[in-house]
């Protein structure tokens, strides 16, 4: 997809108030070139073979197209949700107050925005992953309502929306999609936090089997304070098929009206301080034996899999923000006099928007390429994609917030202009949904944890004597050893890059022998291992 383009194109859209019936109803105003969506399931390991050495041309050139009705739909939502931001979010009386104003609420229950990915047929907008990760650019531009309707539809109802029955979607998907009813995540608690696999709330199952009784303590949840429904996960007793009786996580859904359920006073935090965080406790709480998300005893995969199809969009919220940053610091820079020259003619400060430029395109891509690959038929697994796409948009966020700052000097560092608080506010994308670290070792991990079980299939052949296996390892060894320069594919005659960039092309980054590889994964130490293991949820492997 061309986002400039859409970008060009969204402009041309007139402000509904409904946007559900506005897109319903899109009327075609513009005339668009033939565009088509690749429609083939996708390989699923695109990043994982990054690890082997390889690169899948298939998946990332040509980039992932959309089709026309879509492009035309996620115009009618663009823009009015993109005037509304610009019109009606005071965000800096967010930030003072540490409250979004309910008139704020109404209007992005109004424009639909609390039921973007629930389908049509439960009252949502039913967006493709791309779609989501549009709006996500504009909604970015207010920290605490990106968190607020991040923590409702992005962790607090996923869990419904991917691993719920029939009856459950049915019961609960309308009043969340419609904004009625506001959800909430609850993982972490006092003692775990990184190490999400070490919880202590507890679900009981009552004698007559009907209920569960839910105790424990969770910190750190957003829209805690007012959450009518909750994703919550608690340890339930298991009987394995071998008889032994274990402890393992299970995943509920919970209605603060089933009673038992206190919140703490909300966390006075650094940014994002119109978002509400405290802390949820559960004293007793009554839980129905048909509130359980899944399987009894598979609630870790389902809280991981939330998380790991939500993380995509923080490149385009990032790139969004950087864009919207951009805007800003450039007038000032253009019209700043210092040493008889406008701040603009200073290299260094050109070097500020050449990074900031630089991270915006790179955020965008990665998400769009991201969002792309999910939105092709299947149950494709991005999670190490999107895993990168968090941990790269993030670091390039805090690093461009500070570089916008810095353009503005001084009056950067005041209350009067928005930079620090877009800087406090997205200093904490670099901690929740997985912090920065645990996922580097989550992408690192499961990459090589791939590679080693393919190379040990490799080395499994040989020894069955499989000449051909034998020779392709033996030719590379002798290659590397001659410095032999690894062909992907991407530069020459059919390649994909520029050839300009074939010395420097970042895929050389990948060229280690596939040798080399295998032996880390084989060493890796246990901590690091149960988390490659545990972050994959279901798709681990
Ligand atoms: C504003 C806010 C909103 C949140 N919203 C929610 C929510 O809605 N629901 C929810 O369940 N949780 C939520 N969280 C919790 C969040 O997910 C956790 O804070 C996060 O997972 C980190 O846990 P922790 O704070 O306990 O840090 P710790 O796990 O104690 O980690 C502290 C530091 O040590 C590092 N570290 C830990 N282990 C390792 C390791 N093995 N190797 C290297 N470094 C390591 C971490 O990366 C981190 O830098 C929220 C948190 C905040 C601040």
């Amino acid at each position: 997809m061309n986002i400039n383009r859409l970008i060009a194109l969204s402009k041309s859209v007139q402000f509904g108030k409904i946007l559900t019936s506005n897109a319903r109803h899109a009327t075609k105003e513009v005339n668009l070139p033939h565009r088509t969506i690749r429609t083939h399931a996708r390989n699923l390991a695109y990043a994982k073979d990054l690890f082997l050495g390889k690169v899948n041309k298939a998946e990332c050139f040509p980039y992932p197209e959309i089709g026309n009705e879509e492009l035309e739909e996620i115009n009618s939502f663009v823009a009015p949700v993109e005037k509304f931001f610009t019109e009606e979010v005071d965000s800096k009386r967010i930030d003072h107050e540490a409250k979004i104003p309910p008139e704020t609420l109404n209007g992005l229950k109004e424009l639909g925005l609390f039921g973007i990915q629930v389908p049509e047929e439960y009252g949502g907008l039913g967006l493709s992953n791309t779609m989501y990760a549009r709006l996500g650019e504009i909604i970015s531009l207010d920290g605490s309502i990106a968190v607020t309707l991040a923590a409702h539809q992005a962790i607090g109802l996923k869990g419904i929306l991917i691993a719920g029955s029939e009856e459950q979607k049915a019961k609960y998907l309308p009043k969340l999609a419609s904004g009625e009813h506001v959800a909430a995540f609850c993982l972490t608690e006092p003692g775990s936090g990184s190490d999400a696999a070490s919880i202590q709330t507890k679900a009981t199952l009552s004698e007559d089997r009907k209920t569960y009784l839910l105790n424990g303590s969770k910190i750190w949840i957003s829209n805690g304070g007012f959450a009518d429904l909750m994703t919550v996960f608690a340890r339930t007793e298991v009987v394995g098929e071998d008889g032994v009786k274990k402890d393992k996580i299970t995943a509920f859904i919970v209605e603060r009206a089933f009673g038992g359920i206190t919140s703490g006073k909300p966390e006075d935090k650094l940014g994002i301080r119109g978002s509400n965080t405290c802390e949820v406790s559960f004293d007793n709480c009554p839980v129905p034996v048909e509130n359980v998300i899944g399987e009894v005893g598979g609630g870790f995969k389902v809280a991981m899999n939330i998380l790991n199809s939500g993380r995509f969009s923080m490149g385009s919220a990032g790139s969004g923000m950087i864009k919207k940053l951009i805007e800003m610091t450039a007038e000032y820079a253009g019209s700043r006099k210092q040493f008889g020259k406008n701040l603009s003619e200073f290299g260094m400060i050109q070097e500020k928007f050449a990074v900031m430029a630089q991270n915006a395109f790179v955020m965008e891509s990665m998400a769009y390429l991201t969002a792309g690959m999910m939105d092709r038929p299947g149950v494709p697994d991005c999670s190490l994609e999107a895993a990168m796409v968090k941990v790269f948009s993030s670091e390039g966020g805090w690093i461009c917030v500070s570089e916008a700052l810095q353009v503005l000097g001084g009056l950067g560092y005041t209350k009067n202009y928005p930079y620090e608080r877009y800087l406090r506010d997205c200093r904490i994308l670099l901690i929740f949904e997985g912090t920065n670290e645990i996922l580097r070792m989550y992408i690192a991990l499961t990459g090589m944890q791939y590679a080693g079980k393919i190379l040990t299939g490799k080395i499994k052949e040989m020894k069955k004597g499989n000449v051909g296996v034998a020779f392709e390892m033996l030719g590379r060894k002798l290659g590397d050893a001659l410095g032999r320069k690894v062909d992907l594919g991407l530069t020459g005659m059919d390649g994909v890059v520029h050839p300009g960039l074939a010395s420097n092309s970042p895929y050389t980054a990948w060229k280690c022998p596939v040798e080399k590889q295998m032996i880390v994964p084989l060493s890796a130490n246990h901590m690091g291992w149960c988390i490659a293991t545990e972050y994959c949820g279901s798709h681990a492997g």
